[in-house]
């Protein structure tokens, strides 16, 4: 199941703000086609309901490779090794809880990239050898 959150979006064109839902976590295994609109840069569709003004959200994402043993945080925002090394200790701190979680963690590769095009690549190889 993808993880979904309600955010505050601004119109870019008629200034209105509206509430939508967006994706923050997807389950490629799972989610077949966020997986491919994820794959043309179109995961986080949202469109104005005064305007009809769509727009795509580029927002931090969370993604499972399953069964890939990979996880990918998507962080536009990340561009600085220091945020990116950040991202890792964070995902470091969350595994060390508890001995499950740690196990897993061991097994699991964690990438944070912040370009879109390197995970547009990433997506399309996995549609590729499990699609
Ligand atoms: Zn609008």
């Amino acid at each position: 199941m993808a993880g979904t959150s309600i955010i505050t979006v601004d119109c870019e064109k008629c200034k209105k703000k509206y509430e939508s839902e967006v994706v923050d976590h997807i389950d490629l295994s799972e989610d077949r086609d966020l997986a491919k609109s994820l794959k043309t840069g179109k995961a986080n569709r949202v469109q104005c309901p005064k305007c009809k003004k769509v727009m795509y959200l580029d927002r931090s994402l969370v993604i499972n490779f399953e069964p890939e043993s990979l996880i990918v945080l998507y962080d536009p925002a990340a561009r600085r090794k220091a945020v990116r090394e950040e991202h890792i200790r964070e995902y470091n701190t969350v595994i060390g809880i508890n001995e499950t979680l740690e196990e897993l963690g061991e097994e699991t590769e964690f990438m944070v990239i912040s370009d879109k095009k390197k995970l547009r690549d990433l997506v399309t190889n996995y549609l590729k050898e499990h699609g």
